[in-house]
């Protein structure tokens, strides 16, 4: 009998354009938990909704103090077999760019250049002012919380700094949603990675891309709400099942 992963090798042997598309399952080997496994961010903390950040300085400071716990773990985090095996194929010109739910900078690190990695969700490892849009460094955030016991506001114009990431409530960015959808129907191979599929509009990508012709592979130690459309599923740890694809 033909195991997934071999199935997973022929249809990426046979595939002119392939298109990643990854959750917080492919960095879980890499030493982030991810939101809803045991053990998961959400089974500690409820995530901060985008309207209270905003409206309040006590959840700015409350998710500044997460963020911070969190950094010795994300300073520390290497690409893992699955990063490294989409970088292998993206080197390889088999992939053009890899969407991600991840704020990780994992894709970036394993050596996708910046603009082949469309963050859905944005990036932790820098801030933004939520007015403006200036970017500031993770240590200025961390040196005026230290300095002034609060969260601090942008420099220029005065509105909260936050994580450059996107929260719930938050709009989803324009450029990025216009770049993942026309790869997801440009594509004929869409790889779904370690996402729960349940986060809307990012889970809408598998859908669109089959619907558009692509075949679309499924890979999750748990089943999701999406594995009866795809072609393939291979239920089974990331790193097992993409690491046969890590050229070295
Ligand atoms: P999720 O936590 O909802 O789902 C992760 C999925 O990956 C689960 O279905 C789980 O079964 C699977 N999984 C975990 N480890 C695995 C492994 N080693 N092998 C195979 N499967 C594994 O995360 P999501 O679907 O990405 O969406 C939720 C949101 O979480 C995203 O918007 C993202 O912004 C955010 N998030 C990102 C990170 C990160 O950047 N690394 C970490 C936590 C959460």
């Amino acid at each position: 009998l033909q195991s997934g992963v071999e199935r997973l090798g022929e249809m990426i042997a046979g595939a002119r354009v392939i298109v990643p598309f990854t959750g917080a399952g492919i960095s879980t080997e890499c030493g982030i938990p991810d939101f809803r496994s045991p053990g998961g961010i959400w089974t500690r903390n409820r995530p901060i909704p985008f309207d209270e950040f905003v409206a309040s300085q006590e959840a700015r400071d409350e998710s500044w103090r997460r963020r911070f716990a969190m950094e010795e773990v994300f300073a520390a985090a290497k690409p893992g077999r699955g990063h490294r095996a989409l970088a292998s194929l993206y080197r390889a010109g088999k992939v053009p760019a890899v969407i991600t739910q991840n704020i990780d900078n994992l894709h970036q690190a394993s050596g996708f250049a910046g603009e082949h990695v469309i963050e859905l969700h944005g990036n932790t490892t820098y801030a933004r002012c939520i007015g403006c849009g200036q970017a500031y460094p993770l240590d200025w955030v961390r040196h005026r919380f230290d300095g002034d016991g609060f969260a601090p506001n942008c420099t220029g114009c005065d509105e909260p700094v936050k994580t450059a990431t996107i929260s719930f409530g938050q709009i989803m960015p324009d450029d990025e949603m216009r770049r993942a959808t026309a790869l997801s129907q440009a594509c004929d191979l869409f790889i779904a990675i370690g996402s729960s599929l349940v986060v809307w509009p990012a889970a809408g990508f598998p859908m669109m891309a089959k619907n558009a012709g692509a075949r679309l592979v499924i890979i999750n130690r748990e089943p999701t709400e999406q594995d009866d459309i795809a072609d393939l599923v291979i239920h089974d740890d990331i790193g097992e099942a993409l690491g046969p694809f890590v050229a070295n």
